[in-house]
């Protein structure tokens, strides 16, 4: 099973662990974040620049 990467929130070290420092780590990359959307959206884009 793999785990993403965490982050913990007060230190800013990213861990596998659920909790550092104390406190609980968050993902520093959430689901919605996606470089393919990125590249998807500039596909899009050039797509209209060339009406395609
Ligand atoms: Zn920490």
């Amino acid at each position: 099973m793999a785990k993403s990467i965490l982050k913990c929130i007060k230190c800013g070290s990213y861990t596998l662990k659920d909790k550092h420092c104390e406190k609980e780590t968050i993902n520093p990359k959430p689901a919605k974040y996606s470089p393919e959307d990125k590249y998807q959206d500039y596909r899009m884009k050039y797509k209209k620049l060339h009406n395609l």
